[in-house]
């Protein structure tokens, strides 16, 4: 089985949030609410309050957004510099850029690398999946993550909850269907499928665009510089910090070797330090003993 995954083209994404209703839909993912309803129906529970955010009113991935689609407001201040705050005052020559943000099912996951039960494995289409009645709530995914993807959910674990993310519809894709995310896009922003041929169409839509004069236009996480390569990623036109994008993220295991060679240079010079104080402990009270000889002798 090919390596499977998401190629997604930011620069045709309209916005429409299509992908993210069908994974609710699909996923029987609940509504973010500000106040959960009544248990026994009475109460229908409270919306979450507007963000006034551009028209992002989702803010970011969470325990029930799997998919995220973001809203950024490119645009130019009077003094000529590029904002991208909705609320800055005086902009001019807004663009968006849109990007629906999911789980990058990283070649090298850090949040598989640190899970300690196991609870997160890779599946046959290279896919990173979260086995929920494995997990024991201990968030180490959590922390591990540079993507900021999974969040906690549910009250399994003593109401810790277990780990949450997108999970490549793993039930979909053992039965041959397309991801619900990628069937629902109607722009074919969200493309899936063989990751080898994902990358070249990837390739050749980039050289289209810097042929029409989008020199912003950028790949991220297409090959292997970016924790192994990612299996969802995607064509930019920013750097991919604009789009809350680390372009740099590590392998927690690549810190390790820097981490003991700090703890081995501490250890030193710790034991150095009691050598140091034990000789003079031992040298004053030798200089105390001698004193009080010869005060006998006198
Ligand atoms: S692949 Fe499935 S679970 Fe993942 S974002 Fe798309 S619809 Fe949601
Ligand atoms: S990725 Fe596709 S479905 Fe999602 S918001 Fe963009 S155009 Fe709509």
């Amino acid at each position: 089985m090919p390596a499977m995954g998401f190629y997604t083209d930011t620069s045709v994404c309209i916005g429409c949030k299509a992908c993210q209703v069908a994974c609710h839909q699909w996923n029987d993912l609940p509504a973010e609410l500000a106040e959960q309803p009544a248990p026994d129906g009475s109460q229908p529970g409270k919306p979450r309050p507007l963000t006034g955010n551009s028209y992002d009113n989702t803010g970011s991935l969470s325990d029930v957004n799997w998919r995220h689609v973001k809203f950024i407001e490119k645009s130019r201040l009077p003094d000529g510099r590029v904002s991208y705050r909705p609320t800055d005052a005086g902009r001019d020559g807004l663009e968006w850029l849109m990007m629906s943000d999911v789980c990058k099912h990283c070649v090298n996951a850090p949040c598989l690398e640190v899970c300690p039960t196991g609870a997160i494995i890779r599946t046959e289409f290279d896919s990173v999946y979260i086995q929920e009645p494995v997990c024991n709530g201990c968030r180490a995914c959590v922390a591990a993550c540079p993507f900021g993807v999974i969040h906690m959910g549910g009250t399994a674990n003593q109401g810790k909850g277990t780990a949450k993310k997108c999970t490549l519809c793993y039930d979909r894709l053992q039965h041959g269907l397309v991801p619900a995310c990628a069937q629902a896009c109607p722009t074919a922003s969200i493309q899936f499928g063989p990751i080898d041929e994902l990358r070249q169409r990837a390739e050749q839509r980039l050289q289209q665009l810097h042929a029409q004069g989008i020199t912003n236009a950028r790949l991220y996480g297409h090959d292997d510089t970016i924790l192994g390569g990612l299996n969802a990623f995607y064509l930019l036109l920013d750097e991919p910090e604009v789009y809350g994008l680390p372009s740099n993220p590590k392998l927690p295991s690549r810190s390790v070797p820097s981490t003991s060679l700090w703890s081995l240079a501490s250890a030193i010079l710790m034991g150095l330090a009691g050598i140091v104080s034990f000789r003079k402990r031992r040298m004053d009270r030798f200089a105390t003993e001698t004193r009080a000889d010869e005060e006998v002798a006198q």
